[in-house]
């Protein structure tokens, strides 16, 4: 199915779902994995026309919200001891063990904002000791990867998705029947990319209608028994990806382990820089300094692993709306723009 429609379309859509959820008999739980597809559902209603049975619930699919809580220590370290951060600004006000790195910037630590990783490429002609906190999915690693192959030292948390929707798979307490696969990711590593992942699974774009009917594609298939990856976005995304980024990504990364705040250690899910590139990897060239880092503390009560796998919805955090909120932010899900608590204060679900 492709769609890209208005108000019109998206009523029939809806009408469909509602056919088609009457006809399953039991309740069903779809996992949207992107955090823009979060925004997407809560700037739209999308939730208020879906029939009772049918439940969307957010994954971790926004990557300053999955930024382990030792990787922000690392990085306010290196700015507390004098090297130059640069960082997309949703990284500013992540609370880590001892501050931010708003906080660290505020007690006189060399921390600037970047719309872009080329703005920090550019610095780095001027500034000796500058790193780039290189966040993201397969969407923003081909540009660090250009910008480290131009001599950027980067400290990279980037990850990759397939791997660890295949361990919320294997997790004893999520439940979920069904994903909505992120359309821009899936534009760089492509349909195929999922195709191990045992559960039934739509690419979906980010129009209203594209969500509705990624809803509606995956319930014909849960109704069918049916677990295979199907493409609503085929207007952007293609079987094989795009062969040009991943190529750029090969040559600078490499697979490793990754932390993801919730998830925990994800075999293969991280983009470690390739020992070619060690002059440029912020965690060789500075490893003295982040030796040094100790156990990470998260705010006692914060719940964002569970927000962040579907566990439980923002509101069911104790800290939701009255501790926790977008001014003064206990978890990263309360920070990005792409977090599920965030969106959810924002859209008054109290
Ligand atoms: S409401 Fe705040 S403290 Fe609770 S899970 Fe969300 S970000 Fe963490």
């Amino acid at each position: 199915m492709a769609v890209f429609g208005g108000r019109e379309v998206c009523g029939k859509i809806a009408g469909k779902i509602r056919e088609v959820a009457g006809s399953i008999e039991r309740d069903v739980r779809l996992m949207e994995v992107c955090g823009t597809h979060t925004q997407v559902v809560a700037r739209y209603g999308i939730r208020s026309v879906l029939p009772s049975n049918v439940k969307l619930v957010s994954g971790p699919g926004c990557p300053v919200c999955v930024t382990a809580q030792r990787d922000i220590d690392c990085v306010v370290e290196l700015a507390l001891t004098g090297v130059k951060v640069a960082t997309y600004g949703d990284m500013m006000r992540v609370p880590g063990s001892k501050m931010s790195l708003l906080d660290a910037r505020a007690e006189g630590a060399d921390v600037e904002v970047v719309c872009s990783v080329v703005d920090a490429l550019r610095m780095c002609r001027d500034v000796k000791d500058i790193v780039f906190f290189g966040v993201g999915f397969e969407t923003t690693a081909p540009m660090s990867a250009v910008a480290l192959s131009r001599g950027l030292c980067v400290y990279s948390v980037h990850k990759t998705m397939p791997a660890a929707m295949k361990m919320l798979l294997s997790m004893e307490k999520v439940n979920v029947d069904g994903f909505i696969n992120p359309g821009n990711v899936s534009a760089i590593i492509g349909a195929s990319a999922y195709k191990d992942i045992d559960a039934a699974q739509v690419i979906a774009g980010f129009e209203p209608a594209d969500v509705l009917a990624s809803v509606l594609m995956l319930l014909l298939q849960i109704k069918r028994g049916e677990r295979k990856v199907e493409n609503e976005y085929k207007r952007v995304v293609g079987e094989r990806g795009n062969q040009r980024a991943l190529g750029v990504i090969d040559e600078v990364f490499e697979e490793r382990d990754a932390d993801w705040r919730g998830l925990g250690v994800v075999a293969g899910s991280g983009l470690g820089i390739r020992k070619r590139f060690g002059n440029c990897d912020a965690a060789l060239r500075f490893s003295d300094v982040l030796d040094g880092v100790r156990e990470p503390k998260l705010c006692s009560g914060c719940r964002c692993g569970e927000v962040l796998t579907g566990v439980i919805e923002p509101h069911e955090c104790g800290l939701f709306g009255g501790k926790c909120r977008p001014e003064s932010p206990m978890g990263a899900c309360m920070v990005s723009g792409e977090g599920a608590c965030g969106i959810a204060y924002r859209a008054g679900c109290f």
